[in-house]
This record gives structure tokens, C-alpha cells and sequence, in this order.
């Protein structure tokens, strides 16, 4: 009996160990899955900017707050994006250096690249305390007056 129940136990072990792989990888894969979203979502939104000086280049439109919502909405994503990456480095045991961008091994305490000391990953400030969402970017009304 008891060598069943030893057995049992560890089978169990074995399979809750994988479990957590799977997990770690999962959450890697969603974490990546998020970054290349949010990386179609920026490209959306310069088009949106692009589109928004266009009319106001060529078609006379007013330079409104369309161009800086939508240029907020772009450093926040942008801001989420290199945490996202930073996190998905620091699964594959690397890091970034916040003072250059060059890709590091997690152990390392300067970059070889700057020589600028290199913060944990875990200790980079990040801004929890977000502003109001902004909303998402909506393309300016042309400046056409509307007659009743
Ligand atoms: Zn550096």
C-alpha cells in the first residue's frame, strides 16, 4: 500500500511541477501575445496621426485635441510596451539597461555597453498611479461648420 501511495505522491509531484512550466510558459506566451498587440495597436495609431496632420497640412483642418490624444494614447502604450518587453526578457534571463536599451544577462550589475549601473528589473519604477485612461484615440472632426 504504501508503495502505491509513494508512487502516487510522486507521480502528483512530477505533474504539479509540470504544471508550473506549463504555466511560466503560458504566461511568456500571453505576455508576448500582449506585446504584439499592443505593437499593432501603436502602428494603428500613427496612422491615425498621420492621417489627422494629413487634413490638417492639406485639407486646412485645425490642429485640435485629436492629434494629442492620440499621441497620448501612443507614449502610454509605448510606456506598457517596454515593461511588457522587459518582463519578457527577464523570463528568458535577460534584461534591458534603462540607460542605453542594450540587451543584458539578468546577473549583471553594469552594462557592458555604457558602463552605467543596471537596476533590477524588479526595482524599475513603474508608474502605477496612471492619469485618467485616456480614451481611445478618436480621429478629429473635420473643422467643417455644421449647418443646422
Ligand atoms: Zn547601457
Amino acid at each position: 500500500m504504501d508503495l502505491i501511495d509513494g508512487a502516487v505522491t510522486r507521480a502528483k509531484e512530477a505533474f504539479d511541477v509540470a504544471c508550473k512550466k506549463t504555466n511560466e510558459v503560458v504566461a511568456v506566451q500571453k505576455q508576448k501575445f500582449e506585446a504584439a498587440s499592443l505593437e499593432s495597436r501603436l502602428s494603428k495609431d500613427f496612422e491615425t496621426l498621420g492621417r489627422l496632420y494629413y487634413d490638417v497640412q492639406r485639407n486646412g483642418a485645425m490642429a485640435g485635441d485629436g492629434m494629442e490624444t492620440v499621441m497620448d494614447a501612443i507614449e502610454d502604450k509605448q510606456a506598457k510596451l517596454a515593461v511588457l518587453k522587459g518582463e519578457i526578457l527577464r523570463a528568458k534571463g535577460k534584461k534591458i539597461c534603462t540607460e542605453c536599451g542594450a540587451t543584458l544577462p539578468a546577473e549583471s550589475l553594469f552594462c557592458n555597453y555604457c558602463g552605467k549601473p543596471v537596476a533590477d528589473t524588479d526595482e524599475v519604477e513603474v508608474d502605477e498611479a496612471e492619469p485618467a485612461q485616456a480614451e481611445e484615440a478618436q480621429p478629429a472632426e473635420p473643422d467643417a461648420p455644421t449647418e443646422a
